[in-house]
């Protein structure tokens, strides 16, 4: 029998959330094949709207994103939001395990700072944020890789976060009404911000899961500059979760809590954490977690340290075992021990807190 539960009204729940400003890039330049593309013409009316400083590249190659020094061209790059079309190989799908059956890309790069970011290993060049102007067609193309009697899923967030950007494209919100569409498959996500009202009201009939990334507070506050704060992201999820008729947008929810770190007192910072969560999430949810350890590479050290070189985030590979990849790479990852005490730990403390939610997985 179903318990009837009651929902307090969604601005109770907000009143001491800080939210931070969205992002406003110093500059935004179109490609002219981007701006031949129906969406490409909806991106710049919103940029325009918004009062932005365009320009419209000769060609379509994106320049001045590099500056004299790696600082230079950080600051630059990280300041810049490209419009352009995505290649042709974006329009062949890649498996991405264990997450979803396949990715694809509304834009690449990310306004934010953090010091771990992991796009550091996967992108190329300077960090700009280029979003993609052919998205309905890359939209479309999605449909090929779906199946009849199955339910597929599209991982959206593998280069990008996309609600950082959402504001200047509307990108998640095509995508999202899209899955909408499709009972055959499911679009999840993963954002580290939390302006989520405009999009609690598109019909997205159960398709898409979207997913906060959460961490201990040391963590957040130290290493993900340019985030919505802790608070902000517990108070988005909550309303993203909410039944419709409490003002939230009845949406399945999912956590990462990545990149989970062994920092001082660990165990108490994410017992904090988790308290927080099960205070925001007091309602029947549809709830899911996964759990993903910082790791980093040769190359995404040398990256991360180039953009940050005074960061505080432990890059110390005398403290870390080596996993070797098929393909003769190798990463840096906790000890077998450290990472099978903190493994037992995040399932007992979610299993005690959170009984129906699904562990994904754990790397
Ligand atoms: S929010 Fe994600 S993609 Fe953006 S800087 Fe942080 S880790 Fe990188």
């Amino acid at each position: 029998m179903q318990t009837e539960v009651e929902f307090p009204p969604i601005n109770t729940a907000e009143t001491t959330v800080k939210h931070p400003k969205l992002w406003m890039p110093k500059r935004v330049v179109f490609v002219p094949e981007a701006l031949e593309q129906p969406f490409g013409q909806q991106v710049y009316e919103r940029v325009q709207r918004l009062g932005l400083p365009i320009e419209i590249m000769k060609n379509n190659r994106v320049t001045g994103l590099r500056g004299e020094t790696e600082r230079e061209t950080y600051k630059l790059a990280k300041n810049t939001l490209a419009i352009v079309n995505a290649p042709p190989s974006a329009f062949k799908l890649r498996p991405i395990p264990p997450s979803a059956d396949f990715q694809f890309h509304l834009a690449e790069g990310c306004p934010a700072h953090c010091q771990y970011c992991y796009l550091a290993g996967s992108l190329q060049g300077p960090p700009a944020v280029r979003v993609f102007a052919n998205l309905p067609l890359i939209l479309k193309n999605n449909e090929r890789y779906m199946q009849a009697n199955k339910i597929t899923s599209f991982e959206a967030s593998c280069y990008t976060d996309p609600l950082s950007i959402e504001h200047l494209t509307g990108s998640l919100e095509e995508t999202i009404r899209f899955f909408g569409q499709k009972p055959e498959a499911h679009l999840r996500f993963v954002t580290k911000f939390d302006a989520v009202d405009p999009l609690l009201d598109i019909e997205h009939n159960g398709h898409t899961r979207w997913r906060i990334s959460l961490n201990a507070e040391p963590v957040s506050r130290r290493l993900e500059g340019g985030t919505s704060p802790l608070e902000a992201r517990l108070a988005a999820l909550r309303k993203l979760a909410l039944p419709k008729e409490a003002g939230g947008g009845a949406y399945p929810i999912g956590v990462v809590l990545a990149p989970i770190m062994a920092i001082e007192n660990w165990q108490e910072e994410y017992i904090k954490l988790l308290d927080r969560l099960e205070q925001k999430l007091d309602f029947p949810t549809d709830l899911t977690f996964e759990l993903i350890t910082h790791r980093f590479t040769p190359g995404s050290k040398e990256v991360l340290l180039g953009w940050y070189p005074n960061t505080s985030l432990d890059l110390d590979e005398a403290q870390r075992a080596v996993k070797r990849n098929k393909f003769g790479g190798s990463k840096y990852v906790y000890p077998a021990d450290v990472m099978l005490q903190m493994k037992r730990f995040f399932y007992q403390e979610i299993g005690r807190r959170f009984p129906a939610a699904k562990i994904l997985y754990w790397t």
